[in-house]
């Protein structure tokens, strides 16, 4: 033994038959320097704090660390005007403190909502943080949805001020009457480009700002502080309100920065174009700045040559968007024959990744393609799909399978699936069971206490997802606990099934559903939107499945429609499919009965 400790035990033990000597009073036995006294401790036993600092993980640091260290990084805006803009960090820093000014002006106090119905734009951020830094709530509307539900979610939200795009003037229009608690309706441009409004004290944003200082206090609360506000798309039941406060949002930045995550760096350009209104835009609008990545934002333009333009003109290194995005630019590149050069990353989720998406990105123009899940409830990220080092090793065709997958957790997201029962199961990659999560940036009840208490016993947020967990830790949706379709007791993947489908070359976008059955219970229906100027039978998409699902998986019916409906925030419409086909008669009832 080296150190001579071992040595000494044993020479103890050695001499135990001897009686021990009696214990001489603490005070009279001398302690040589370094050695521990034996005279009782000074300090008390039990939890001891740390002693550091108090940083307080509030949102105005991460502005004031962009214009700090990232002053000069760009800031590039497609605006709703039409020209390009650029700006900086520093100019956003300087904006959102008159912003903050101005609204101080209005009298808003800590806890007011303040609404946005906006793009994503360089004038919108400033917004966000304007609002967020003075303690009061940003309030992200989504202006895909009708009218109505925007005018009740204002209400419900009871929103002081709504800032707003010109493109949304209709909707604004529509609602202004209906909306008592809003007092203060600011148009997101300058005044050359004030739309027509019959609001009497209408103003545009450049005006609102404009006369303000920039010397504002900023982050004067606690870091539990509710800081935004954004309500889920509720396809059943009315939408509810998921209050974000600054702490998980600087917790979710940094779970998002992770290099298994988001994880992009001051070398970046990002280029979100999930929109700000879904879902805050899964955090680059905190991780953009965090790092000093320059950002690239889209406006109101999200078609494939657009998007294709700013990632060529400004060379964007990484981007985040839903399958639709994807499905445009690709279509615009096959098209044209024009390539990717400069992108390297994207990330992609909302709904699930169709394998043409990924294999075209990886194959086709050599881009990394990250699969990732959440949800509003999570702020959103819940999983991302980084490759592990054993999956890497695999052969490119299994690679691809677990790219396919929905990710795994990064830290700070815990997650287990569970039965109807509550009983944990097994990580085997094929038990599908519901997905529960918990973790600092997970609501732990919505706005008003809608819906009441939605933890279970151990703190765990049930997801409303159908999934499987493997060995690896990746997770794999098989559903939305209410679109699993129920065949003789067992559960089809609806998922499956569409992602299998669209993969047919005339397909565009398929959708199944279950129908009762008097035998199964529930059998699938495949409802199916076909390319412009394709054409394709029930049987040859029934062939076309043939085995690639299982036997009982397969639809007993495919249908074809114009238009597959999509929800406000681009995913399958499946209540009003199931509203439109409830009187389909499969053909196998007639077998049946
Ligand atoms: P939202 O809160 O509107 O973002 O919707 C969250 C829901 O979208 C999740 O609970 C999932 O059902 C679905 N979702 C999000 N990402 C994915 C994905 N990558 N694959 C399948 N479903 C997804």
């Amino acid at each position: 033994m080296v150190f001579g400790f071992g040595k000494g035990k044993q020479e103890t033990k050695a001499a135990a038959p001897a009686p021990a000597p009696a214990p001489a009073p603490a005070a009279a036995k001398p302690v040589a320097p370094g050695v521990a006294s034996a005279a009782p401790s000074s300090i008390p036993r039990g939890i001891m704090s740390g002693q550091m600092q108090d940083w307080k993980l509030t949102v105005d640091k991460v502005i004031e660390h962009a214009h700090f260290n990232h002053g000069n990084r760009e800031i590039v805006t497609r605006s709703v005007e039409g020209p390009i803009v650029r700006s900086t960090y520093s100019d956003l820093y300087f904006r959102a403190r008159k912003c903050s000014n101005a609204l101080l002006a209005d009298g808003v106090q800590k806890g007011d909502r303040i609404a946005t119905l906006a793009w994503n734009t360089a004038r919108h951020i400033e917004t966000w943080y304007g609002t967020m830094c003075i303690g009061a709530v940003l309030h992200t509307l989504n202006p895909r949805l009708f009218p109505e539900q925007i005018a009740w979610i204002i209400n419900h939200a009871e929103d002081t001020h709504v800032f707003y795009d010109i493109t949304f003037q209709p909707i604004v229009e529509a609602i202004k009457d209906k909306v008592p608690s809003v007092k203060h309706w600011i148009v997101l441009t300058d005044a050359a480009h004030k739309p027509q409004s019959s609001i009497p004290n209408l103003r545009t944003y450049e005006e609102y700002i404009g006369g303000q200082s920039t010397d504002v206090v900023w982050g004067d609360f606690p870091e539990d502080t509710a800081c935004g506000l954004c309500y889920t798309s509720g396809t059943t039941g009315d939408p509810k309100g998921v209050l974000y406060s600054h702490r998980s949002n600087i917790l979710h930045t940094m779970i998002g920065l992770q290099k298994d995550a988001i994880g992009i760096g001051a070398a970046d350009t990002t280029l979100p174009v999930v929109p700000m209104f879904h879902a805050n835009a899964w955090g680059l609008a905190f991780s953009g700045p965090a790092t000093g990545s320059k950002l690239v934002l889209p406006g109101a333009k999200m078609d494939g040559e657009s998007i294709y333009e700013l990632l060529e003109n400004e060379k964007v290194t990484f981007t985040a968007a839903v399958p639709t995005v994807w499905l445009m630019l690709l279509q615009y590149l096959e098209s044209t024959g024009k390539k990717l050069p400069h992108l390297t990353r994207v990330v992609i989720g909302g709904s699930a990744v169709p394998e043409r998406i990924l294999r075209a990105f990886e194959e086709n123009y050599q881009v990394e393609v990250v699969h990732a899940w959440g949800m509003t409830e999570m702020s959103p990220l819940g999983s991302l799909g980084s490759m592990t080092e054993g999956v890497l090793a695999q052969d490119h065709e299994t690679i691809i399978k677990y790219k396919l997958k929905q990710g795994r957790a990064p830290f700070g997201v815990e997650m287990k699936t569970i039965n109807d029962e509550g009983v944990l199961l097994p990580r085997d990659g094929k038990t599908a069971g519901r997905l529960v999560v918990r973790g600092p940036a997970v609501a732990k009840g919505y706005f008003k206490n809608a819906g009441g208490n939605i933890l279970d016993d151990e703190g765990f947020f049930d997801t409303g997802d159908v999934a499987n967990l493997d060995e690896f830790g990746y997770m794999q949706i098989t559903d939305r606990a209410k679109d699993v379709i129920k065949s003789g007791g067992e559960w089809i993947s609806s998922i499956d099934i569409e992602n299998f489908a669209v993969g047919h070359p005339a397909v565009a976008c398929a959708a199944a559903i279950g129908l009762p059955h008097p035998k199964w219970d529930e059998r699938p229906l495949l409802i199916i939107e076909l390319k412009p100027g394709q054409t394709a039978s029930r049987d040859d998409l029934l062939n076309y499945l043939n085995g690639k699902i299982a036997k009982w998986w397969m639809p007993d019916d495919v249908v074809f429609t114009d238009k597959i409906p999509l929800g406000a925030t681009g995913k399958i419409n499946k209540l009003a499919l199931r509203a439109t086909f409830k009187d389909h008669k499969l053909p196998t009832i007639q077998a049946a009965e």
